[in-house]
């Protein structure tokens, strides 16, 4: 057993850092405010090489480990968590989709675009009646020959205005249920594809969610992503390895949020003596820092059964569970080592709190988690 990280694991920790306080950090309460995140921005974590990190250098991707991506994304969702989303649903939805099941024209055509950050990707499984149950598609694609034709409305779908290219999910026989689902790659310009109003969010509210709607959207066959059939099993495997992902940016949060009241509780005074003078503070750090470390050590073995090529559907699982509980409970105690100044935005810890609930609703509910979980360590 090894717990050293490598040297290059160290590089790419200390860049992903290094971006985070030079370039995300300033302005990240006025994106918070506004709902906004600027192009110019999306194109720098293209450049850096953030958007396509484990997919295949053949399509421009950085053909790291899953252990380099979670470093990353905790670095970066200690300062900035809806920077983390985008690169969350581009890296481990999207690109690592494309790269593992699509074909070699839709990987040079699609993803060699999508790793370098020249076009942006999204995932788009979710309605308005399937959420937590995905097999309840209602959104179809029927086929006509040499296309299909899409009909229907995706809901909550991060990076909804921002993207160029829509991985969507679809029902093309009924009667097949989840076996007559296929996942396909629609581009923004397609006629009758149209993008609804931008949600108002609580957190992570710089990244763009939108629903999507499909009004006889024609889409060419060449653009199914493997067999008939295969879409639920893909969106399945694909959520598998971006719930790694989601786990990371949970860790990222809470930690994120636990460095700023670590040092403040070193300057702040109270009846004359710093506050981390108080058991009652002391306490709390020691808690927020060993659940912290506990859900680090979780993440990081999620993300080596992956790159190990072992099963990963349990410990990502448990990772984003008790990752994503983690960060709830440590944005808030954050808070409270602030006193009033943690209801301040300039202290960040409000936002960080707000961005925190997300983590245990995206990608599956916590009760899902414990859904998956339960399955999985009752089925022998
Ligand atoms: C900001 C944001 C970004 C998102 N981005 C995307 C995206 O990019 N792409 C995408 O496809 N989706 C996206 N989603 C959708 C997200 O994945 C769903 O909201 C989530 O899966 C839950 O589905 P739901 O909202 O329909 O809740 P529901 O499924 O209606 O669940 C409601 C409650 O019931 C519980 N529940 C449901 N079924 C069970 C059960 N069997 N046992 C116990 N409890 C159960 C849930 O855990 C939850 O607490 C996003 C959502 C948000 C808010």
């Amino acid at each position: 057993m090894d717990f050293k990280l490598t040297e290059e694991h160290i590089m790419i920790r200390d860049a992903a850092r290094d971006f985070a306080k030079t370039e995300l950090l300033p302005g990240v309460i006025e994106r918070d405010e506004k709902q906004e995140f600027p192009k110019e921005l999306i194109k720098k974590m293209g450049d850096l090489g953030f958007l396509g990190m484990m997919a295949s250098p053949e399509y421009g991707g950085g053909g790291m480990d899953t252990i380099s991506y979670v470093l990353a994304m905790e670095e970066i969702s200690k300062i900035d968590a809806s920077a983390s989303v985008m690169i969350s649903v581009n890296n481990s939805l999207v690109c690592w989709g494309l790269d593992t099941f699509g074909n070699e024209e839709q990987k040079k055509k699609y993803l060699s675009k999508l790793t370098t950050g020249e076009k942006l990707g999204a995932f788009c499984l979710s309605e308005p009646e399937a959420g937590s149950d995905a097999t309840s598609q209602r959104t179809t694609a029927i086929d006509k020959g040499d296309h299909y034709i899409l009909n229907g409305t995706k809901n909550w779908i991060t990076n909804g205005s921002s993207a160029d290219y829509y991985l969507v999910i679809a029902q093309t026989d009924k009667e097949k249920k989840h076996k007559g689902i296929n996942a396909f790659i629609v581009e923004k310009d397609s006629e009758g594809f149209e993008i609804g109003p931008k949600e108002q969010k609580l957190g992570i509210r710089g990244s763009d969610t939108h629903s999507l709607n499909f009004n006889d959207v024609k889409v060419p066959k060449e653009n199914r992503i493997g067999e008939d059939g295969f879409g639920f099993k893909f969106a399945m495997k694909t959520l598998s390895g971006g719930r790694i992902g989601i786990a990371a940016q949970a860790l990222g949060i809470a930690a994120g949020a636990y460095e700023l009241a670590r040092d403040y509780s070193k300057q702040r005074k109270a009846f004359g003596t710093e506050i981390c003078n108080h058991q009652a503070i002391a306490f709390k750090l020691a808690d927020m820092h060993t659940s912290i470390e506990a859900s680090r050590h979780m993440v990081m073995k999620a993300a080596w059964d992956k790159d190990q090529g072992q099963n990963y559907d349990l410990s990502g699982a448990m990772a984003k569970l008790y990752a994503s509980k983690t960060a709830m409970d440590v944005t808030v105690e954050a808070v409270q080592v602030h006193g009033g100044n943690g209801y301040v935005k300039e202290y960040h810890v409000e936002r960080l709190m707000r961005d925190a609930k997300i983590t245990q609703i995206y990608e599956g509910t916590s009760e899902i988690q414990k859904i998956v979980i339960s399955r999985s360590i009752l089925k022998d």
